[in-house]
């Protein structure tokens, strides 16, 4: 029984968390944070130009480019940080106890690591993504939550992608 639950809350490929397993861990982490008093950001990144990969190269080399995600991100963050795909080529990261600043410390980590992920045949520096960071309040919901950090995405992919941004209330209520 025990086996199947994880195995529901669990992305096969990865062996990362799922967003359904996210969205379980998310009210305990905010439930603490709130506890605590302490900040919690979120961090939503998706592979660029992720679906060519698939068509140039076949599916297998997209596994595999996405097994090696999910390396790099278990090589690369804190046990109790919380990380999950939560679609085709997008990824999130819980980090509690962490403000804006030190998130994009972060993403900015993710995003060099990522540059040099080696999968044959592609060349080097092939995998980038882009980063959208959200510092979350207390009483944010996952879906507000994956909505802000979504909405600092999309100007990672304005800017040219391969790139982090943070969300800026000012910047996205102009
Ligand atoms: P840094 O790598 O420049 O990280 C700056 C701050 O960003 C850290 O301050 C922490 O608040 C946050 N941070 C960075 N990476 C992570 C992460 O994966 N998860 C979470 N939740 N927060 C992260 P802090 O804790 O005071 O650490 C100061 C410096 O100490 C770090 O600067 C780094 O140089 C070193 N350090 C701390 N813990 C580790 C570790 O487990 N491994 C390595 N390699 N260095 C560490
Ligand atoms: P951990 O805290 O679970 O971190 C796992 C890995 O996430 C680290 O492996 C490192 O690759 C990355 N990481 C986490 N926090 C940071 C950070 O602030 N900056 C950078 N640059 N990388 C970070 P690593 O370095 O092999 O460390 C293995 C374990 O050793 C860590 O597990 C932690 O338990 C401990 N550790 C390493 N450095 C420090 C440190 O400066 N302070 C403390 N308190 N523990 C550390």
């Amino acid at each position: 029984m025990r086996k199947l639950r994880q195995q529901a809350m669990t992305d096969q490929l990865t062996g990362l968390g799922n967003r359904r397993w996210l969205s379980e861990r998310i009210v305990t982490e905010q439930a603490r944070a709130e506890r605590e008093k302490s900040p919690i950001s979120v961090v939503l990144f998706d592979l660029d130009h992720f679906k060519d990969i698939n068509d140039s190269f076949g599916h297998d080399v997209g596994d595999r480019v996405l097994i090696g995600v999910g390396e790099v991100i278990r090589d690369n963050l804190r046990r109790y940080d919380l990380a999950a795909r939560i679609g085709g080529e997008e990824f999130c990261l819980i980090l509690p106890k962490t403000r804006i600043g030190e998130a994009v410390v972060i993403a900015e980590r993710f995003r060099t690591q990522l540059e040099k992920l080696n999968v044959d045949p592609l060349p080097q520096g092939r995998i980038t993504a882009s980063f959208g960071i959200y510092q979350a309040t207390p009483c944010d919901s996952m879906q507000a939550m994956l909505l802000q950090a979504d909405r600092a995405l999309y100007r990672a992919k304005e800017k040219g992608r391969n790139c982090v941004q943070s969300f800026d209330w000012h910047a996205e209520t102009r």
